[in-house]
């Protein structure tokens, strides 16, 4: 089977993780079966709809690179195809037009709650009127009122629903645009869409779309309904439990790679695997591992796989993402300083715009400790620190030489390491923790590092 497959987020608000994990899904399982991924935009609801939201959807599949090489599709742009088909299923007498107004509607919503009942129109039965000519309608699907819908889901597993429980959907509203329930279904099918993978908030839906297709006569997709996601807590992920949105992780320094990776494991792994990569989880994907139960969106879990990654990306690469995020301009000398430290500096960091806190320290010239406590812990030691500074101004610039210096001070005033390295690291970058004390003497340079320990505090 040629497998396709498709992402059909609404643009109503921002990319939400679910969403993003939706995708991902989306991608990896037509991937691995050399088939076809799409993106379709429903952009049905025009007043909720925006071009910011379609474009965050955008940004945010570029940034997990899960975009589709195919065009999107816009579903509004297909609205006659789906009120084509609403008028063919009216002809073959599978849907029927109802002319409830407003008031009879909502009593029969009411009466529909109260006796837990699905809602079907008094219109169902009636034939057509020709004085209702005039009036407004809307077009309900005529559901089957008995027999049974079963869906053998990739996920859910076998389910079996009653068909009386399923209420006569609205398919057409009386301004003439189709639904959701109906778009979503006639663009799966345009779009030869074989497997739809999708959060299982829509598994109602769908025994309700797939008698569309059954009176139509259209191929039933395979369809793969995943759980939602919650929080840590159980209850579904909301804004309490952070940010939801995928693009405000891009904002907190996390990488495209990692908050994929993050997303893939998040109700879904392959035994004894944890490469990642979009490559390897191509390889491993499989939607029999995806579990039942909702997954725990667990930031602590995020934050490692984050750092991880950050370690294991190449220098230039991980520099360039923080010039470009904080518009740095440097010169030559601090480049080089700011390259040779940084794979030091983010052994220390989960979310590379962490490394704005090293930003004081490592690049201005006049720095000096800005905390209270180590300022006197840095006045009490002013002498000494003006004695190293004096011996390094001395020394031939070489981290062999810094190293020798360093330890010739200690002999002669019969001290120890531990006595001089954390006040000279306060000094210096006004922090307790920082990459090897040499290693930053050497990078800040000969003029910068006499300067801060000749401060006087
Ligand atoms: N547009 C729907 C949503 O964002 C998805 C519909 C579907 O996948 O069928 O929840």
């Amino acid at each position: 089977m040629n497998v396709v497959t498709r992402f059909a987020p609404s643009p109503t608000g921002y990319l939400h993780i679910g969403g993003a994990r939706t995708a991902i899904f989306n991608y990896l399982f037509a991937k691995k079966h050399s088939g076809k991924y799409l993106v379709r935009i429903e952009d049905t609801d025009k007043k909720r709809s925006s071009e910011e939201a379609i474009e965050a959807i955008h940004k945010g599949l570029n940034w997990l690179n899960v975009n589709s090489e195919h065009n999107v599709v816009y579903q509004s742009q297909n609205f006659n195809s789906h009120i084509k088909v609403a008028h063919e299923l009216l002809e073959k007498g599978h849907a029927y037009k109802c002319y409830l107004n407003s008031d009879e509607l909502e009593k029969l919503r009411k009466k529909s709650r109260e006796n837990g009942i699905p809602i079907k129109s008094p219109w169902r039965n009636k034939k057509k009127l020709d004085d209702n000519k005039k009036k407004e309608f809307v077009i309900r699907l005529r559901m089957p009122s008995d027999g049974t819908t079963t869906i053998d889901d990739m996920v859910q597993g076998k389910v079996t629903v009653k068909n009386e429980i399923l209420d006569d959907m609205v398919i057409l509203r009386s301004d003439n645009t189709p639904t959701y329930m109906l778009s979503s279904v006639v663009d799966d099918n345009d779009m030869g869409i074989t497997h739809v993978i999708r959060g299982d908030d829509h598994f109602n839906n769908a025994f309700r779309q797939i008698q569309i297709i059954k009176y139509l006569n259209w191929n039933i997709p395979h369809y793969a309904h995943i759980p939602l996601i919650h929080g840590k807590d159980g209850a579904k992920l909301s804004k309490r439990h952070g940010a939801t949105s995928l693009f405000d992780y891009h904002d907190l320094g996390y990488t495209g790679d990692a908050m994929f990776s993050y997303l893939l494991q998040l109700g879904w792994s392959a035994k004894n695997d944890e490469d990642y990569c979009i490559d390897r989880a191509i390889k491993l994907f499989a939607l029999e591992n995806v579990s039942k139960s909702p997954a725990k969106f667990d930031i602590k879990k995020l934050n490692n796989i984050n750092a991880k990654n950050l370690n294991s990306m190449k220098t230039s690469d991980i520099y360039k993402l923080v010039i470009d995020r904080f518009k740095l301009s440097l010169n030559d000398e601090e480049q080089k300083r700011f390259k040779s430290l940084l794979p030091e500096l983010l052994k220390r960091v989960q979310v590379y715009t962490d490394l704005e806190l090293e930003f004081d320290w490592l690049f201005q010239k006049d720095f000096f400790c800005k905390d209270k406590n180590y300022q006197l812990k840095l006045q009490k030691n002013n002498l000494m620190l003006k004695e190293i500074g004096f011996k390094l101004k001395e020394c031939e610039w070489s981290v062999e030489n810094i190293k020798n210096t360093l330890n010739q001070y200690i002999v002669d005033k019969s001290l120890t390491f531990k006595d001089i390295g954390p006040i000279l690291r306060m000094a210096l970058t006004g922090k307790t923790n920082s990459p090897d004390l040499v290693s930053i003497i050497y990078e800040l340079g000969c003029t910068i590092t006499v300067n801060r320990l000749n401060y006087n505090y």
